[in-house]
């Protein structure tokens, strides 16, 4: 149980209440700083403006997935009132404060530098990343059925990389059916491929292998999907990038060849945004209980 813990929720989108509902079954303190539109009360949960926080009672601090923009800016779907998260803020926070995020981007690494803070990016973790998979898989097979006139059934499939979700995207898609080949770089990826029962290729002969790919699915965030790429691909393709923004396709290059390239961010929150948060909730609430055993030295 997390009975006692001041734990500010500072902006967030539908996931976000999957986090609260979790936090508040654990009977933490939570203060909901963005959630003015919000019918739902949650008990133990108190409604406030950010400059209206005591940060200097809390022993945690969750942001949403995107974390802050880089002028501090903080996402909420819940109120229209902007949000800015400023470094004084954090500087107010008792030096045992944990922060969490999905992301961080150059503004949010340098407020949690200058206070010294503890912070932990969700989507870093191996565990949330592949928990993640799942419902990416999900969406993508959704994508793929809107923007095709085939099964994936039979399909030239090509899923580019075989980290956490092109592994789920490559599997996923061969127990469908799809013949499927997969692009890495690494011999002990090859061996995995071809363990998997998939047709692997090193990523460099890419352009070699396209020639009648039906779908191609990209998690490589980096230009992997070039115009050297695009060209030797049937016109009738789909590409979907998975990749973070601004994925691995040359959008341009493709819209100009009249090949379909779709980027697809953040597919979690979008086709399951309950399980999506029950899987940050899950990890979270490990987390900060980690966090208080750490702090009364019982796990190191
Ligand atoms: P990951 O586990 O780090 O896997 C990335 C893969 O890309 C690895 O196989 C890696 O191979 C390969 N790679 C990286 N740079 C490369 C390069 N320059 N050339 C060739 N291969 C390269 O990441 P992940 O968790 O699978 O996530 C993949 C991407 O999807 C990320 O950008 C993530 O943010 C995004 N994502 C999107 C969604 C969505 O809804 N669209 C959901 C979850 C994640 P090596 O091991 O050889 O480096």
């Amino acid at each position: 149980m997390l009975t006692d813990l001041q734990i500010a929720i500072v902006g967030g989108d539908a996931r976000t209440l999957e986090v609260i509902r979790k936090l508040t079954e654990e009977d933490a303190i939570l203060t909901l700083v963005g959630y003015d539109q919000l019918d739902h009360g949650f008990t133990g949960a108190s409604k406030r403006n950010i400059d209206e926080v005591n940060f200097s009672i809390m022993d945690s601090i969750i942001l949403p997935t995107s974390g802050t923009g880089l002028s501090g800016e903080v996402e909420t779907i819940f109120s229209n009132k902007k949000i800015i998260l400023k470094p004084e803020y954090l500087k107010q926070t008792p030096p045992h404060c944990h922060v969490y995020s999905g992301i961080s981007n150059s503004y949010l690494d340098n407020c949690i530098k200058n206070s010294n803070r503890k912070f932990t990016k969700l989507f870093e973790r191996d565990d949330v990343a592949i928990y993640n998979s799942i419902p990416t898989v999900e969406g993508t097979i959704m994508m793929v059925i809107q923007h095709t006139d085939i099964t994936i059934h039979g399909s030239n499939t090509i899923v580019l990389g075989l980290g956490r979700v092109g592994m789920s995207v490559a599997r996923t898609f061969a127990l469908l059916g799809a013949k499927v080949k997969v692009g890495a770089r690494k011999s002990e990826h090859f061996a995995r491929i071809t363990e998997m029962g998939l047709t692997p290729f090193h990523i460099d002969d890419l352009k070699h292998e396209v020639a009648n790919t039906d779908v191609c699915i990209n998690t490589i965030p980096a230009p992997i999907v070039t115009a050297e790429v695009i060209t030797k691909m049937p016109s009738h393709t789909l590409v979907v990038d998975l990749a973070s923004k601004p994925g691995g396709t040359d959008f341009r290059y493709a819209e100009k060849r009249g090949i379909k390239a779709l980027l697809a961010p953040g597919l979690p929150g979008i086709v399951a945004p309950k399980t999506a948060g029950k899987i940050i909730a899950n990890v979270l609430s490990q987390l900060i209980k980690e966090d208080v055993l750490s702090r009364k030295g019982k796990i190191t």
